[in-house]
């Protein structure tokens, strides 16, 4: 879908800590009320594992090797997990109840399965995974919607969806195979991640950039070809969109994560690294392998003291440098 301009964003999975500081900026800003609180327009996930909502990445949606659309199915209120609160007046202030519990009976949540990961020690692995609306070049979201109620700014390609127009059919829902379009039930109307368009029309990153602790997140025009998002996506090809095979064109971007070398039984570091290539290109695709061994050269340059632009980049030295929005 052309638009004049497109925003982008690139992650740094090396980077994340997994700290959920981004989801805590954007759920206080934008989904802590009014029927919002199951949603996570960012959430963290561990992967390997189901992430949310609930193995959502079996769930279909996008569009076929045609470009026929697919609607998948929608996540019931159990792949999402009833949201709970902690009798903390009771535990904490007048001391009537010895225990802090929660007000239901959790089931599953955001980041339910965070750090199990796979393998046995000591080749056990996992990395934490940042997602967020793709404001994608073709969003299934907006094919499916028989309201044209989604809609993508020609100035800067966000995808929006017009509260007016909204009727809750929830097509968008089923059509997105990330999961990141949301039913509130509150106002019988989809909702997802804005991109935080207030603040770029201001000329501030997002809230999940701007608060990021590990500054694994760059934002910029693709066009830019002096800009980050160029330079990580188009230059050095090491930022891969996840899922690619969905068919929807993601505009935000991964930089896979490298990891250490695996162990043989008697204890010999192998060549191999710990996170199976044939895992990361399920998630990253086919050129998974190239992105990896040109991370692994340039550190190496780096590391002995000689020039490194991607290195320079993907180290930002200075938060505010991460962020080219104009
Ligand atoms: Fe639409 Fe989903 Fe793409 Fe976001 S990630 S633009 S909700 S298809
Ligand atoms: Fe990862 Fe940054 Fe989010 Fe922390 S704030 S979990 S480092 S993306």
């Amino acid at each position: 879908m052309a638009v004049k301009r497109q925003l982008s964003m690139v992650l740094d999975l090396n980077k994340c800590i997994g700290c959920h500081t981004c989801s805590t900026a954007c759920k206080l800003m934008w989904t802590n009320r009014n029927g919002r609180e199951f949603m996570y327009w960012n959430n963290v996930e561990t992967q390997p594992g189901l992430g949310y909502p609930r193995d959502y990445q079996q769930m279909g949606g996008g569009f076929d090797a045609e470009g026929a659309l697919r609607l998948g199915r929608q996540p019931s209120q159990d792949d999402y997990g009833v949201p709970w609160e902690y009798n903390y007046e009771e535990a904490l202030m007048t001391g009537t109840d010895p225990w802090l519990r929660p007000n239901v009976k959790p089931t599953w949540g955001a980041n339910w399965d965070e750090d199990e990961g796979e393998g046995d020690y000591p080749n056990s692995y996992y990395f934490y995974l940042p997602r967020l609306c793709n404001h994608c070049d073709n969003p299934a979201c907006l094919a499916a919607c028989s309201r044209n109620a989604i809609y993508k700014r020609q100035e800067d390609g966000i995808v929006l969806v017009d509260q007016e127009r909204c009727r809750g059919y929830r097509y968008c829902v089923n059509a997105c195979p990330y999961k990141k379009i949301y039913f509130n039930e509150e106002i019988s109307k989809s909702e997802k991640c804005i991109f935080c368009y207030p603040r770029i029309e201001k000329g501030l990153p997002t809230a999940c950039a701007q608060q990021c602790v590990g500054r694994i997140r760059w934002i910029g025009y693709r066009d830019d070809e002096e800009g980050p998002i160029h330079l990580l996506v188009e230059k050095y090809k090491v930022a891969l969109p996840l899922h690619g095979e969905w068919g929807t064109q993601p505009n935000v971007f991964y930089v896979p994560p490298t990891s250490p070398s695996k162990y043989a039984s008697d204890g010999r570091a192998m060549d191999e690294q710990r996170i199976p290539l044939e895992y990361l290109e399920s998630l990253f695709g086919p050129t998974t392998g190239e992105a990896l061994a040109t991370l692994e050269r340039e550190r190496q340059e780096k590391a002995e003291g000689r020039a490194s632009e991607l290195m320079d980049t993907l180290i930002g030295f200075k938060h505010a440098e991460m962020f080219k929005l104009s």
